[in-house]
């Protein structure tokens, strides 16, 4: 399932949610669906923490910028 990141326009706040099909994310802080969908490339990656997890990591240009990237804000990393 892909994580995606958004941000919302009406109160700029950026938050991640899973999309699924034709579900639309809203705004956790104002409820608001007007959001801007940003590229997160940190979202694919999953943190080795713990064993059993889903370790598929595919794409190998994510592996590049978004190492040590906290997650919740990639706005800077330096993809392009
Ligand atoms: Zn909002």
């Amino acid at each position: 399932m892909p994580i995606y990141e958004y941000k919302c326009n009406d109160c700029k706040k950026n938050f991640e949610t899973l999309v699924m099909g034709n579900f639309k994310p809203q705004c956790p802080a104002c409820d608001s669906q007007d959001l801007a969908r940003l590229m997160s490339t940190c979202g694919f990656v999953s943190k080795s923490t713990g064993a059993g997890g889903e370790s598929q990591v595919t794409t190998s240009a994510a592996s590049s910028g978004c190492g040590s990237c906290a997650s919740t804000n990639c706005g800077s990393c330096g993809m392009g």
